[in-house]
């Protein structure tokens, strides 16, 4: 396949998937594993004006944020952690250029995976824009504009998302306010950085660039702080976060932000006062959008909701005969795993197996230092859905890997129904809990209860025993920490 594959010479395939990022690539893959004839245009173009498959995730998002995150990480380590272990270094210095380099490496390195999991799979890949004709029918335009009509028994929408704007604030100018993807791409440290909005993306790229030494105050507009984390482990989180340097502000409204030639001020409310900051740089992170924008929905018949998700049923069908939809573009939670399971999901129902995402088991990473993880309900969730609860925690302080490597901070929750000792969701803050956290989905998926995690042996050291440890704190068992009754 070249970089610009030149256009399929067979019109007709099984399934059309207009979008090549977690949601629309793997279900191409999957339909041609299962025989259907696969087609997937993807119209994501780089900086460069290079097209690559993997959409927001592999491009400007996920990998490319986790690599920043890996760089950082490193250098601060080497500034600040290794002397405790005797390890003598001169001032650590940070190459912008190569680090952005090595980003750029792996992201492609990612993306160029997934044409050749295309070519290994047969799937038709094309790089472009795909619009919606209806009676099954997709309008291709290639990016040197050259056009091709093709036609799909199935077609799947998987456009994903893209960054909300603050248009009459803060419109985003590529320079001194940009989005996510500007924040991935900064060519130099910022003096003092500014993020709108302490989400997921708020708190990852603020750490990232605030351990490269830029001052970053981070605004959130609501009071509390990630409100969709377990609160024992937000409040974990917000103290860790600010003694790192990032400085959080809560129920910061902005009302006014002002450009000026090397800098942004700007304006908030807090508690009734208006104040002012200046920044170098300014990240808005406020959310993001389905990105359906000259798709055809229209013409096809697709129906948006009101905030513009397509709308789709539990079969991901949408409005429109043979048109179904996966991924950011649908709603719900925003996240490449979900996407990825959705287009396989679907695909394989389009074959007519019995095959459904379990969204009451979708993990949630956010990846700090220290990681923070968590699945199922938090207590607060398992008691407003009215379940008696119990609930168990252990700190990693009570770890021994996790002294010998250093991250002691943060501790590993369980949140189990009274009754039948199920666990309802298990909350994490700490080292790798990214990884540990695979163990309590595994425990969702196979309703596992309580005690079958505190039977099952974990091996010594590691991190994983204080996933253990929590098990065994809900019935008051642990060993290695203070069992907390309730
Ligand atoms: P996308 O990945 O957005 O892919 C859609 C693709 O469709 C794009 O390539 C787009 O160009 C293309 N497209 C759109 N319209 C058309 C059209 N008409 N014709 C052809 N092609 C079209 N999620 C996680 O799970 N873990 C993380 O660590 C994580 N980190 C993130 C970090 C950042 C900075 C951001 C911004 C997001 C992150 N996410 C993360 C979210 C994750 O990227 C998304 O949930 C995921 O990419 C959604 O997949 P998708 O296929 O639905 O959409
Ligand atoms: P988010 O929804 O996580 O956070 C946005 C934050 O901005 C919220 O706290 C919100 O209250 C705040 N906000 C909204 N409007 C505001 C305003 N005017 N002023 C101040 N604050 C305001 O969204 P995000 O951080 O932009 O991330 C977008 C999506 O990408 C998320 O859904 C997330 O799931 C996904 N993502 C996931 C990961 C991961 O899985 N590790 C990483 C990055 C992004």
């Amino acid at each position: 396949m070249s970089d610009t594959p030149s256009p399929a010479s067979d019109k007709s395939f099984d399934v059309i998937v207009i979008g090549g990022g977690p949601g629309g690539y793997p279900a191409a893959i999957r339909a041609a594993q299962l025989g259907m004839k696969a087609l997937c245009i993807d119209g994501w173009l780089n900086r460069d004006n290079s097209p690559s498959f993997g959409g927001t995730c592999l491009n400007a998002g996920c990998i490319p944020s986790k690599a920043l995150l890996e760089s950082s990480e490193l250098f601060h380590k080497a500034g600040h952690e290794f002397a405790v272990h005797g390890i003598g270094v001169s001032t650590p210095t940070m190459d912008i250029a190569k680090m952005q380099e090595r980003k750029m490496a792996v992201s492609k390195a990612n993306s160029g995976g997934v044409k050749l999991l295309f070519q290994a799979n047969k799937v038709t890949g094309l790089f472009g824009f795909g619009k919606l004709l209806g009676n099954g029918q997709v309008l291709y335009t290639a990016h040197d504009g050259k056009t091709e009509t093709y036609t799909g028994k199935h077609i799947i929408i998987a456009t994903g998302s893209a960054p909300v704007e603050l248009k009459k604030i803060a419109p985003f100018d590529g320079d001194k306010v940009v989005d996510s993807w500007g924040a991935l791409d900064f060519a130099a440290v910022p003096g003092r950085l500014g993020i709108i909005g302490a989400g997921v993306i708020g708190v990852e790229l603020g750490s990232v660039w605030s351990r490269l030494g830029a001052k970053t105050a981070i605004l959130e507009a609501l009071p509390g702080f990630l409100p969709m984390v377990d609160a024992a482990i937000a409040k974990e989180a917000l103290r860790q976060f600010t003694k790192q340097g990032l400085d959080i502000r809560l129920g910061a409204k902005v009302t006014a932000v002002a450009k000026g030639d090397k800098d942004v001020t700007v304006t908030y409310e807090q508690g009734g006062e208006s104040k002012t900051e200046t920044f170098d740089k300014l990240i808005v992170a406020v959310g993001r959008r389905p990105y359906t924008d000259n798709l055809g929905c229209d013409v096809a018949g697709v129906t948006l909701d009101e905030r513009g998700f397509v709308k789709i049923d539990k079969g991901y069908k949408t409005s429109a005969a043979g048109i179904y939809a996966v991924g950011d573009v649908t709603g719900g939670a925003m996240l490449a795993h979900k996407a990825i399971e959705e287009g396989v999901v679907l695909v394989e129902q389009l074959h007519g197996e019995k095959s459904e995402v379990n969204y009451n088991a979708i993990p949630s990473v956010i990846y700090t230092s220290p990681e923070i993880a968590w699945v199922g309900l938090s207590e607060e969730q398992a008691k407003a859905a009215g379940h008696e609860v119990k609930v168990g925690s252990s700190p990693f302080a009570a770890n021994g890997r996790a002294r010998a490597i250093e991250s002691i901070a943060g501790q590993v929750k369980f949140v189990s129904d009274a009754k039948t000792d199920r666990v309802l969701g298990v909350h994490m803050i700490g080292p790798y809990v990214s990884e540990l956290c695979a163990e309590a989905v595994l425990a969702l998926e196979f309703a596992a209860t309580t005690q079958d995690i505190q039977l099952t042996m974990h091996g010594h050291p590691t991190l994983s025993e204080t996933f253990h440890e929590a098990a065994l704190a809900v019935d008051g068992h642990a060993i290695h920490s203070a069992n907390k009754k309730r």
